[in-house]
C-alpha cells in the first residue's frame, strides 16, 4: 500500500519555513524520503534554515533549479493536529504561517544529534575554603533542588568563571558527569499524595475527570474564591489525564508563581513536571520541546507559549487565573492564549479548564450561554472565610497633601501590628511618582520618544518611560525653564507609598514588592517566601501581589486608590477594577483569622465600588453584560483593532483615511469602521500611531472581511500595519 503521507527521494515537497515569506518553498525529498510533517533543514540562498514538510510541492518552479532537502531532523514529525492548529490560529489572528512556525519552534538546536555532554550537580563533598564565588555556585545548585546544569549555565547563573565550578568539582562539592543531552522526565504518579476533598470539591473533581476520560473536547469554567481549592480540584483532572496516558498542560499567568506551583505538583504526584517559560535555560527548553513531542513529558507547567509545544497527545489544558490580561500577547503575534487553548483543545479532543475567582466577562457569558460547563466552589477551604469589605470615604478623611494613608487605615494597620498580624497596602502603580512637574514653569517631564510622561523611580534613581522603557537620570534643573530645585513629584507610586509608610509606622518592618525591584524571579521568590514566613509587618505592593501568593499571616488589605482603574475610557475598565479589587481582597485571611479589606475611595457610591463592597458577583456580571449587549461590544459583538505606525505622522494618518474610505469589504458583512484617530498614546519609540477600530455583529466572518479590506492597499516600507483581533487594550 502506498503511504500518502510519505514522499520518496526526489519527490517534490512544499516546505514551510520560519522565514518571512508568504508561501511554501519547493524542495526535493532527500535520500530515504521524508514524512509529511517532518522537520527538515533546507537550503535558502546561502543559508540553511529549519522547515516543516507541509505537503506536496507546487511544481511551478523550474524543476532543474529545485534544490534538495539537506536532512530530516531527528525529532518527531509535526502531527496533523498541530499543523491544523497552527493554520487555524493563523487564520484567526491574521498572522502569517511563518510567524506561527516560529512560535512552535522556540527551542535552540532542534536539529542536533542526540549525544552526551558533561553536566554538573550538587555533590556530597564539603566546600573547603568557602569563598563568596563558591558560595554562589552552591546556592544556585541548592535553589534548583538537585537539577543538573551545563558548565556554562551554572557559571552564568552564579556569576562566576568556569574555573570556580571546576575547582568545586575537584573538592567533590560538585559532581561532573556524562549525561545524554535530552533526558525523559520522571514519571508522575497519579496515586501519590492526593488530598481528601470536601463534598463540593469532590463533585467538581469528578465532573472534570469524567470529561478527561471521555477524550472529547469541552471547556469548563472552574469558579471559586481564592483559597476554595480550585488548584486541588484541577490537579485531580490532571491525575485522570495521567491515568489514561494523555498529556496535561497547566498555564500560569506569572513566572513568579511557577516555583510555588511546582512544589505543589511534586507534593501531589511525587516528582516535578516539565517547565516552560522565559526563565528556563536553553538546554532545558530543547529537552522539554523534544520530550513533549515524544510523550516523555506527561505534564508541562508554563507560560502562554507552552501552548505551541508539539504535544504527542494532549488531553487537558488548565488556564489558571484565566481572566489575567497577561494571557494576551501584546507584541509579535497578537494572540490570546486562553482562546487559543480552547481552539487547540477543540482540534485534539482535549478538555479545557478555565480557573478563576473572578472570570472574564467573555468566559462568564460563554458559561451563561451553555457553551462552557461551569463548576462553582462555594466557600473557602477550612476555617478561612471571605474578608469583610468596607469603604473608607476619602472625602471625610483629613489628610495633608502628599499623604495617602488615611487616619482610618492607619489605625487599622496599627491594630494588626499590635496583634502580630500582617497588613498589605496595595497601589497599582510602579515607581515613585507618576508625574514630575516643574513648580516654576509647570513643565512635566515626558519621554523623548513617546507621548507619555516619565515616571520617577527613586529605587533606580532614574526617570523611566513605561511605554518604551527609555530611562534618563533625574535632572537638577527644569529641562524647559532651567530653574534649579523646583522639580516636584506629583502623585503616589509604590516606592513613595513605602516612604510614607516608613514615616507613619516607624517601628514596623516594611517589605515592598514591585516587579521592577527584583533582578530575577528567584530573588522575588525568596522575598515572597520570607514575607509569607512573617519577615514583614507591612507589605507594600503593586498588581504583583494580587496574583495567587499565599500570605497566611495577612489579615488586612488597604487599597490606597480604589478609583484608579475606573478613570480610563477602556471598555474593560469596570471589569478590570472589579477583578483586581476582588483578587487583592482575597489575599487577606487565608488561614484561621478572618481578613478585612478597606478601599480608599472618593466615590463610594460608584456602581462598581458598590458591587465590590457587596461581594455581589453575579449582580456585577449581569449588569456589565447588559451594558455590553446594549453597546454591541464583546462578548456580544466583535472588534478588531488596526494600528498603523510610521515615523511620519501624516503618512500613517493618510493611509488610515484611505483604508476607512475603502470600507466595502467590511460593509459587506455588516461591519463598521471607526477612525482613523491618533492612538491614545500617539507616539511610541519615535513612531506615530494611528488606530482604526472595526466593529461587527457577533457571528460574522470578521477575519475574512478584515483580510480582504487591508489587502486593498500596500503599506510603504516605513509604515507598519498590525491587526489585533479581539483587542484587550486600546493604547
Ligand atoms: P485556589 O486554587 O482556589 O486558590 P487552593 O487549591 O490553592 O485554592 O487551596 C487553598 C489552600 O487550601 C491550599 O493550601 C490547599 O492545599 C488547601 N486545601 C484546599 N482544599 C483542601 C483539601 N480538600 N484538603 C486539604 N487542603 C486543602
Ligand atoms: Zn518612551
Amino acid at each position: 500500500m502506498i503511504d500518502p503521507d510519505f514522499f520518496p527521494e526526489g519527490a517534490l515537497v512544499g516546505v514551510l519555513t520560519a522565514q518571512p515569506l508568504d508561501r511554501l518553498l519547493d524542495y526535493k525529498a532527500p535520500v530515504g524520503g521524508c514524512q509529511l510533517g517532518a522537520f527538515v533543514e533546507v537550503p535558502l540562498g546561502p543559508r540553511k534554515v529549519l522547515g516543516v514538510v507541509w505537503g506536496k510541492g507546487r511544481g511551478d518552479f523550474d524543476i532543474k533549479r529545485v534544490r534538495s532537502v539537506i536532512r530530516v531532523l531527528d525529532v518527531a514529525p509535526m502531527r496533523g493536529e498541530m499543523r491544523d492548529f497552527l493554520r487555524r490560529a493563523a487564520d484567526y489572528t491574521l498572522t502569517p504561517m511563518s510567524a506561527m512556525l516560529r512560535l512552535a519552534t522556540r527551542a535552540p538546536g532542534l536539529g542536533d544529534a542526540p549525544s552526551m555532554r558533561k553536566v554538573y550537580r550538587m555533590g556530597h563533598g564539603n566546600v573547603s575554603r568557602e569563598t563568596e564565588a563558591r558560595g554562589r555556585v552552591m546556592a544556585a545548585l541548592r535553589d534548583y533542588g538537585g537539577l543538573s546544569f551545563t558548565l556554562g549555565e551554572l557559571s552564568d547563573m552564579a556569576g562566576v568563571t568556569t574555573s570556580v565550578v571546576k575547582g568545586l568539582v575537584k573538592q567533590g562539592a560538585v559532581v561532573e558527569e556524562d549525561s545524554p543531552r535530552d533526558l525523559p522526565f520522571a514519571r508522575l504518579d497519579p496515586a501519590y499524595g492526593g488530598k481528601a476533598l470536601t463534598a463540593d470539591q469532590a463533585a467538581g473533581a469528578r465532573a472534570l475527570a469524567s470529561g478527561v476520560r471521555a477524550q472529547k473536547y469541552a471547556t469548563t469554567l472552574l469558579r471559586g474564591v481564592t483559597g476554595s481549592g480550585k488548584t486541588e480540584v484541577y490537579l485531580e483532572a490532571v491525575a485522570e489525564a495521567l491515568k489514561i496516558g494523555r498529556q496535561g498542560l497547566v498555564m500560569l499567568p506569572e513566572i513568579a508563581l511557577t516555583a510555588e506551583f511546582l512544589t505543589r505538583v511534586e507534593a501531589r504526584f511525587g516528582t516535578r513536571p516539565a517547565e516552560w517559560h522565559s526563565g528556563v535555560t536553553m538546554t532545558e527548553r530543547r529537552r522539554v520541546w523534544k520530550m513533549v513531542g515524544e510523550g516523555e513529558a506527561q505534564l508541562v507547567v508554563g507560560a502562554r507559549s507552552a501552548l505551541f509545544l508539539p504535544y504527542r497527545d494532549l488531553g487537558l489544558i488548565i488556564v489558571d487565573e484565566e481572566h489575567d490580561t497577561s494571557y494576551k500577547q501584546e507584541d509579535g503575534v497578537l494572540y490570546n492564549a486562553r482562546d487559543m487553548a480552547v481552539l487547540r483543545a477543540s482540534i485534539c479532543g482535549a478538555q479545557v479548564v478555565l480557573a478563576s475567582a473572578t472570570p472574564s466577562l467573555e468566559t462568564w457569558a460563554n458559561a451563561e450561554a451553555g457553551k462552557y460547563n461551569r463548576i462553582d466552589l462555594a466557600s473557602r477551604y477550612g476555617p478561612a472565610v471571605m474578608p469583610a469589605m468596607r469603604a473608607i470615604d476619602m472625602r471625610d478623611e483629613s489628610l495633608p497633601s502628599n499623604r495617602w494613608i488615611s487616619p482610618t487605615l492607619q489605625r487599622a494597620v496599627e491594630a494588626r501590628r499590635a496583634r502580630g498580624e500582617q497588613s498589605l497596602l496595595f497601589i497599582n502603580r510602579r515607581g515613585y511618582a507618576p508625574v514630575t512637574i516643574c513648580r516654576a514653569c509647570g513643565y512635566q517631564i515626558g519621554c523623548d520618544h513617546c507621548d507619555a510622561r516619565m515616571v520617577e523611580h527613586r529605587f533606580l534613581k532614574r526617570l523611566v518611560c513605561h511605554q518604551c522603557g527609555e530611562t534618563k537620570p533625574m535632572p537638577d534643573v527644569c529641562p524647559s525653564c532651567e530653574v534649579e530645585g523646583k522639580l516636584a513629584a506629583v502623585g503616589p507610586g509604590v516606592e513613595r507609598l513605602s516612604e510614607e509608610a516608613a514615616q507613619v509606622f516607624p517601628e514596623a518592618r516594611i517589605a515592598t514588592l514591585s516587579s521592577d525591584m527584583f533582578g530575577s524571579a528567584r530573588a522575588l521568590k525568596a522575598e515572597i517566601e520570607g514575607i509569607a514566613a512573617g519577615a514583614a509587618d507591612i507589605i507594600i505592593g503593586t498588581q504583583l501581589v494580587a496574583k495567587g501568593h499565599n500570605f497566611p499571616l495577612l489579615t488586612l488589605v488597604g487599597v490606597i486608590d480604589a478609583d484608579l482603574g475606573l478613570q480610563g475610557s477602556d471598555l474593560r475598565a469596570a471589569e478590570r477594577t472589579f477583578q483586581l479589587m476582588r483578587q487583592v481582597a482575597g489575599r487577606a485571611g487565608r488561614a484561621e483569622k478572618r481578613g478585612e479589606t478597606m478601599l480608599q475611595t472618593f466615590q463610594p457610591e460608584h456602581p462598581v465600588i458598590r458591587a465590590i463592597l457587596a461581594g455581589d458577583e453575579e449582580g456585577f456580571w449581569s449588569a456589565e453584560a447588559d451594558g455590553r449587549r446594549h453597546a454591541g461590544v464583546p462578548p456580544y459583538g466583535r472588534l478588531a483593532g488596526i494600528i498603523l505606525s510610521s515615523p511620519d505622522a501624516q503618512e500613517a494618518f493618510d493611509f488610515g483615511m484611505e483604508l476607512a474610505r475603502r470600507d466595502g469589504p467590511l460593509r459587506q458583512v455588516g461591519a463598521q469602521v471607526f477612525g482613523p484617530a491618533p492612538a491614545p498614546i500617539a507616539r511610541v519609540r519615535g513612531r506615530h500611531r494611528v488606530r482604526l477600530l472595526v466593529k461587527a455583529p457577533k457571528g460574522v466572518a470578521l477575519q475574512g472581511a478584515v483580510a480582504a479590506w487591508i489587502a486593498q492597499m500596500s503599506p510603504s516600507n516605513r509604515l507598519r500595519l498590525a491587526v489585533d483581533i479581539d483587542p484587550q487594550t486600546f493604547y
